[in-house]
């Protein structure tokens, strides 16, 4: 055990080290497609704008990026905004990185699971450290950013539900308990609304289990904030404490 432990914290120093040594630069060309692409990075106070940027070369810094399914190439464009996704959903836990989450792996469109014998769009794999996405999905999710469908942000959610279950690499344990417990309590409310069909903002997806309505829940609570402030202000809050971020005051004019 105590094996076990030396050999993870020797391999998160050099992680940490080699982090900072290769540390990723982000190019003119990548602010560039940030500033034009990721409105929530664009709507950001400039303070905060820096702070993101710092905090998404760390992630491109320790995170691979591996084309799948005939994806030949995987763009710097995929890299900074798959990265800024990740960014945006830890952006209030300071030093959340998904650090278990070593490698995000990119098919062109819907790919084939010989697991569960279906196509998917995007999966989180904590066995292996996988976050998989579909190209084409994640665009479209992205394009249309206030509908409350968003793949990136789903994915990245899970990967969030995971890694703070996650006990061997220091960075679990983020989520307060008592704040969790809320979370939960409430968020069963809503499951049972959304499946006896008495309410309707939070997609069907949401009532499959508590994984999926965790990641629908933030989907929502990133892509139309305020909507989702006017219509459930409790739970809006308790997430707001959960995440430690508010998306409406930390916009500009917010
Ligand atoms: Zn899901």
């Amino acid at each position: 055990m105590l094996l076990l432990k030396s050999f993870f914290i020797l391999g998160q120093f050099i992680q940490e080290i080699s982090g900072r040594f290769f540390r990723y630069r982000l190019s003119p060309k990548q602010k560039e497609i940030l500033a034009k692409h990721f409105l929530y990075y664009s709507s950001l106070r400039p303070r905060h704008q820096e702070e993101f940027l710092t905090k998404l070369e760390a992630i491109l810094s320790t995170k691979q990026f591996i084309g799948r399914g005939g994806m030949k190439v995987v763009t710097e464009e995929m890299k900074v905004l798959i990265g800024a996704t990740i960014v945006q959903v830890t952006f209030g836990l300071e030093k959340v990185a998904l650090s278990h989450f070593k490698k995000v792996l990119i098919y062109p469109d819907s790919y084939y699971s010989r697991i569960s014998k279906a196509y998917h769009r995007g999966e989180v794999n904590p066995r292996y450290g996988l976050i998989v996405l579909s190209w084409q999905s994640f665009v479209s999710g992205l394009a249309d950013s206030n509908d409350g469908v968003n793949l990136g942000i789903h994915e990245v959610a899970h990967a969030l539900k995971l890694e703070n279950q996650i006990r061997y690499n220091g960075e679990s344990d983020f989520f307060n308990p008592v704040l969790w417990e809320k979370y939960l309590e409430q968020s069963r409310q809503e499951r049972e609304n959304l499946k006896n069909g008495s309410d309707d903002f939070f997609r069907e997806r949401g009532g499959v289990d508590d994984h999926e309505f965790f990641a629908v829940a933030l989907e929502n609570f990133f892509e139309r904030p305020e909507k989702f402030k006017e219509l459930k202000p409790t739970f809006y809050k308790t997430l707001v404490f959960l995440l430690r971020q508010d998306p409406i005051t930390l916009k500009s004019g917010g």
